[in-house]
């Protein structure tokens, strides 16, 4: 910091010494000066006394004394009286010498009367008295002749005065000596003090000053320190908040990374089906808008496959959901990585998927496709433990000509899969317009459904089952019949998974269960005896909490012996009820028979299968009709049938057309047979009409 104190100190001590090296000697040289003037201005008075008194004596004495050589002068009575005079007036003054010159310079007259004679023409003094102006000159002698004597160390002013005579002439010079020695003691003194006082009052200027600049200096300091703190403060402040800025910044960054990512997160999920991490339902529709557009924009095709998995429901109904959703991701896997022609795989929701094929240049081309998918669960699947024999159906729609919009398109698939699911499993069907008509007829047939209860439209035929050797009638299987008066004569097939989808078929099971006790105690009372019936049973119905209930009041109200009835149930439907074994039991408990429906196609597992109470396994049609044509069919045949007799299972197979089917059955030991080969399902009096008198 600039040091204040220092430099007014230097620059004022410059300032005071210079004022006092200026002021000091201008004092000195003033005061002389009007000292000079005082002293001159009295040897003036003087003189004029002088002139005044002795005016006679020296008038003559100046105009006689021209010519005279000096020592007459000295000797001269004249000028021993008139020093005498001069010596009275000079008494009691400070004059101490007087002279007196005549024109031409020579000392006419002086207390000393040594000097007489001398001449003073080379003085300057005279020389300018003699000419009409004063002039004086302080000396300092340390030895000076007066009239009283001499003196030592005396300050003695000289003036020469010219003496004016009467025509104004200038006749001579007086030259007066006083002594001013006690003014010259006095002038130093009071100058000696004056010095003494304005470097006093320098002196005491220059210290308040001085203080004042330091207490500045102080303040100035103090103020420095408090800036200084102040900006350290600041400065950790600033520091401070940059790094708050920073951190929060880095926050802000790290919180705007996380929505980010949390956003790309929710983006996938909106995008993607979370199990199999295919796209989902909205992301294929918003590819196959723009693919449309751009197709039709190019005058292209392309096509929608509709893929659904055949077995997926008994999968996850008898494995659980675990091992459901193993498989889906395990069929979501092997599609997308073994069928290039797909141009988007995507998951609908449970086993449905969707693909697009773009660029479709031949029919041919989604031909193709359609085999690869299917061809692709030739392999089974295997999931832990488990080794799961799947099949696909697929229905594929067209662009151009299939719908012109994205949910046409998709509904139109979805139709022609369940044309491809109908015509069995592993197949793949085109989309035809008729399939629309059905899919209306579909919703139509539900509405009719729903009042053809009431209106008795429902029939319940029977279909005989007969022993396999004897090939004696030993039960009937009840399989209900709809004659709509709009649709006509309507197949199960068609109208039961309506009803199961609608909620009806609880109603209409129980009406037929109902129906067939009817007709077992009609029959029974009116002399046929029937060893045992048997009915069908949906899920829907068993999962119903009332079901029990509903079955024991059926028995009570037809008085119909539980021994005589028989419930059929697939295995599918076993699985999917909670509880189904107690539930069995319970049925069991009753007395009633169970059978294990379209057994095969399910994937109950040999230990569960042994903890059921079931009595009767039914092996599906589908395998009786491998017979002497499929190996496979029949060696599974073989499998179910050592499976039942190591279990103790009676086994009943259905749909056996054939003699040669029958044979087969009957040399591995199958029970009973039911099939068109021993009767189809027809209307109560016919069957009794058929059963009651043997041929
Ligand atoms: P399902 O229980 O497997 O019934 C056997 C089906 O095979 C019957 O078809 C029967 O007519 C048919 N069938 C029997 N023998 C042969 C044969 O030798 N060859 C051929 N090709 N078919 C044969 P239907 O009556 O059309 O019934 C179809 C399905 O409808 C039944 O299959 C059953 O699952 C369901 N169903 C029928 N009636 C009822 C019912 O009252 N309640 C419930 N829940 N389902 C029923
Ligand atoms: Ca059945
Ligand atoms: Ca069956």
């Amino acid at each position: 910091m600039f040091n204040l104190s220092r430099y007014f100190s230097t620059v004022s001590f410059i300032l005071i010494v210079l004022a006092a090296g200026v002021l000091g000697p201008l004092y000195q040289k003033l005061s002389l000066q009007q000292l000079q003037a005082l002293a001159e201005s009295r040897n003036v008075a003087m003189a004029q006394v002088f002139q005044n008194s002795l005016q006679g004596a020296l008038a003559s004495l100046i105009s006689d004394a021209v010519g005279q050589d000096a020592r007459k002068l000295r000797a001269s009575e004249d000028l021993d009286r008139l020093r005498q005079q001069a010596v009275v007036l000079m008494k009691g003054t400070a004059v101490v010498r007087i002279k007196v010159y005549n024109r031409i310079g020579s000392t006419i007259f002086s207390t000393d009367p040594a000097q007489i004679g001398e001449s003073a023409l080379n003085s300057s003094g005279f020389r300018a008295a003699s000419k009409g102006v004063v002039v004086s000159e302080l000396t300092h002698s340390d030895r000076i002749e007066t009239f009283e004597g001499t003196k030592s160390d005396v300050d003695v002013l000289a003036s020469y005065i010219p003496i004016v005579g009467k025509d104004q002439s200038i006749d001579g010079v007086f030259e007066l000596y006083q002594n001013v020695t006690p003014f010259v003691a006095q002038l130093q003194r009071s100058l000696w003090w004056a010095t003494a006082a304005v470097a006093l009052v320098f002196a005491a200027l220059y210290l308040m000053q001085f203080l004042i600049v330091r207490r500045a200096q102080g303040i100035l300091e103090d103020q420095e320190g408090r800036i200084k703190a102040a900006r350290d403060t600041l400065e950790l402040q600033v520091e401070a908040r940059t790094d708050e800025l920073r951190r929060t910044n880095s926050q802000l960054e790290s919180e705007i990374a996380e929505r980010r990512q949390a956003q790309s997160k929710l983006n996938y999920l909106a995008y993607h089906d979370p199990l199999t991490g295919l796209a989902n339902r909205r992301c294929f529709i918003e590819r196959l808008e723009e693919s449309l557009r751009e197709t039709a924009r190019h005058g292209e095709r392309l096509a929608v496959l509709f893929i659904d998995l055949d077995q997926f429901k008994q999968v996850n109904d008898s494995l659980g959901h675990g091992v459901g959703d193993e498989l889906l991701v395990a069929v979501a896997a092997r599609l997308s990585e073994h069928v290039r022609l797909i141009d988007m795989l995507a998951r609908l929701g449970g086993d449905e998927f969707i693909c697009l094929m773009e660029s479709v240049r031949e029919p041919e081309e989604v031909d193709m496709l359609a085999r690869e998918i299917i061809a692709n669960f030739e392999q089974p699947f295997r999931l832990g433990d488990h080794e799961l024999f799947l099949t696909a159906s697929v229905g594929i729609s067209l662009f151009p000509g299939d719908g012109e919009s994205v949910l046409d398109l998709m509904r139109n698939a979805d139709s022609a899969m369940y044309r491809a699911k109908s015509i069995g499993r592993g197949n793949y069907h085109f989309y035809t317009p008729e399939m629309t008509v059905q899919a209306k007829e579909r919703i139509q047939m539900e509405n009719l459904l729903r009042r053809a209860l009431d209106n008795g439209e429902f029939r319940v035929h029977l279909q005989p089952q007969v022993d396999t050797h004897t090939g004696a009638l030993v039960g009937a299987e009840a399989l209900v019949r709809w004659e709509s008066p709009e649709l006509g004569s309507v197949m199960p097939t068609r109208f039961i998974p309506v009803a199961e989808d609608s909620g009806l078929i609880v109603g209409l099971g129980s009406w037929v269960l109902r129906e067939t006790c009817r007709q077992f105690m009609v029959w029974r009372s009116s002399g046929f005896e029937l060893a045992q019936v048997s009915v069908n049973l949906s899920v829907k119905q068993l999962e119903r909490p009332e079901f029990i209930d509903v079955l024991e009041q059926i028995l009570d109200d037809t008085g119909m012996e539980a021994a005589c009835l028989k419930l059929e149930l697939t295995e599918s439907v076993v699985m999917a009820v909670g509880d189904a074994c107690a539930l069995l039991e319970k049925l069991r408990s009753l007395g009633i028979s169970l059978a294990l429906d379209d057994f095969g196609t399910g994937y109950s597992s040999l230990s569960y299968l042994k903890m059921l109470p079931v009595q009767q396994l039914k092996i599906d049609r589908s395998f009786i009709e491998g017979i002497g044509r499929n190996a496979g069919d029949e060696a599974i045949i073989r499998t179910i049938m050592e499976l039942a007799r190591s279990l103790d299972f009676e086994v009943v197979a259905e749909g056996v057309e054939t003699p040669e089917q029958a044979e087969f059955l009957a040399a591995l030991g199958c029970q009973q047979l039911q099939g068109f080969l021993h009767g189809r399902a027809v209307a109560p009096a016919e069957f009794r009409a058929r059963w009651s008198v043997r041929p």
